[in-house]
């Protein structure tokens, strides 16, 4: 096909008539190019139907704003977020009429962002017609003209005040949650004192009570009793003592200290006590260790003494050893590895993992066979964490559990050190002499009945004091407290 045009002149002759002349063209060419516009006209409208269509199925509020803020163009989504109709927004400034005070800077970071072309996505909170506000998170992007300059940008605004006012519930929830955990920590680790101290009276009583005569049912009832209360300290001071690491109470004490003797006099109770069975026990200490090193000997011991006493329990043969070793050291610093080697019935594979966790034990078999609360090991992993070592375990099923971990000290040399000691070593030395006094500082009537019971048993002169601001005679040197 052909599409034909003409062309029509007036001509006026000399006689003043006129005619016209007609010149047919082909305008194929023009033609077809105006149906392909009017094509991608239609097509173009479609589109954006369809994307319109498609934005406002999504509930996306949007936005165009010049590069001024000053808004040029708003859709429909936005108008149902913001309570406003048609255009009354167009020819606002967008940050006056609908920013929430107190996001100016995200919002002003957010636009200077545009106007260097960069996009950006963020959450502020808008301000709705009828006043109330709405949180929405928005994607921003600058749009350009022809010329491919920015002349403003395009936000894209979905509303997100629902999952905000989720998001402040759960965090007020966890904060209240964590505020109720706080409050049972600091309580459990402030009450500490208070719940040991009758306990120890009760333990006390026991023991000065097993000291007068009693019949044959009497000294079983209070054997029974003895045990219970033991028992009970135990998981006591278990619990107290996880509560006091986790509330960060517990004070890590470093100074030096003979690291040889601790252990000596850590292992001698349990050689003296498993004589009888068919365990032996068996401390290895490096001969190169001859110098005292510096960590809190408290703690140390109370892990050693935990592993050592599970390595006890579970080792019905075989042996159970202390292997303290040098693995480096520059000289004024060394790296020891501690290990507590049993030859018991080890731990399965499935338990190992969660060996470490509180209240943990290797399955309910175990707990009904040997007791205990689950709460050593989990005791012990916090203490060597707090000494700067990772606690540490290999164990066969059968054949034995080997627990370790290493500590980087200093070195002291004992020369100096002994010196120090022996000095306060004799400051609180108990007199031979019966002149001297012991001062007795406790604020508890049951305590000082049982320290003065027994002093008064070992037939030694003391002075009592409810606290530290009475003031004692001066013939008292060596000052005892039960707490
Ligand atoms: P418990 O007071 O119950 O002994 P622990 O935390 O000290 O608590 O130990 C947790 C569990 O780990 C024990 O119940 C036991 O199953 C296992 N376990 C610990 N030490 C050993 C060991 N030396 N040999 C075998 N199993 C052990």
């Amino acid at each position: 096909m052909v599409w034909l045009g003409q062309n029509v002149n007036r001509i006026q002759t000399d006689e003043g008539s006129f005619y016209f002349s007609s010149v047919a063209r082909d305008i194929t060419e023009r033609k077809e190019t105006e149906v392909a516009l009017a094509q991608v006209q239609s097509a173009l409208e479609k589109s954006e139907a369809k994307y319109r269509s498609i934005i406002e199925n999504m509930e996306l509020g949007l936005l165009e704003v010049d590069t001024k803020g000053m808004i040029i163009r708003v859709f429909e989504r936005f108008n149902e977020m913001t309570g406003y109709e048609g255009d009354e927004l167009v020819g606002r400034n967008a940050k006056e009429t609908l920013l929430v005070p107190g996001y100016e800077a995200v919002m002003d970071e957010q636009q200077g962002n545009r106007l260097k072309g960069k996009t950006g996505v963020y959450e502020i909170k808008i301000r709705k017609k009828d006043g109330s506000e709405l949180w929405v998170i928005i994607s921003g992007a600058p749009f350009y003209d022809e010329k491919g300059e920015i002349r403003g940008s395009i936000g894209v605004h979905y509303d997100i005040t629902d999952r905000k006012n989720l998001e402040f519930q759960l965090e007020l929830a966890r904060s209240q949650a964590v505020k109720a955990q706080e409050a049972e920590k600091q309580f459990l680790a402030n009450m500490s004192h208070e719940i040991r101290t009758p306990l120890n009276a009760v333990i006390g009583m026991c023991h000065l009570l097993n000291d007068t005569p009693l019949d044959a049912t009497q000294a079983e009832y209070l054997e029974i009793l003895l045990r219970s209360a033991s028992n009970l300290q135990n998981l006591i001071s278990d619990v107290l003592d996880i509560s006091k690491i986790d509330s960060g109470k517990l004070d890590v004490q470093p100074k030096p200290f003979d690291l040889k003797e601790l252990a000596q006099s850590l292992m001698y109770p349990f050689v003296v006590k498993n004589r009888e069975r068919d365990v032996g026990f068996e401390m290895d200490f490096d001969a190169l260790i001859n110098y005292w090193v510096t960590t809190d000997p408290q703690l140390l011991n109370q892990v050693l003494l935990n592993l050592l006493g599970n390595a006890e329990k579970f080792t019905e043969k075989g042996g159970v050893g202390l292997h303290i070793r040098i693995l480096s050291q520059t000289p004024s610093r060394a790296l020891l590895r501690f290990e507590v080697k049993d030859t018991g019935i080890g731990i399965h594979p499935d338990h190992i993992d969660t060996i470490f966790d509180q209240f943990r034990q290797a399955d309910r078999q175990i707990r009904d066979l040997y007791g205990g609360t689950g709460l050593g090991l989990a005791i012990s992993y916090r203490l060597v964490s707090l000494l700067g070592g990772s606690l540490q375990v290999h164990s066969t099923l059968g054949e034995g559990t080997t627990f370790f971990f290493d500590l980087d000290m200093e070195k002291h040399w004992p020369e100096v050190e002994k010196e120090q000691r022996k000095f306060s070593a004799s400051s609180f030395a108990l007199p031979d002499d019966q002149q001297y006094q012991i001062l007795v500082v406790e604020d508890n009537p049951v305590n000082q009945k049982y320290i003065t019971t027994l002093l008064d048993k070992w037939k030694l002169g003391y002075e009592l004091a409810p606290n530290g601001l009475k003031p004692w005679s001066a013939s008292v040197k060596a000052a005892l407290t039960l707490s």
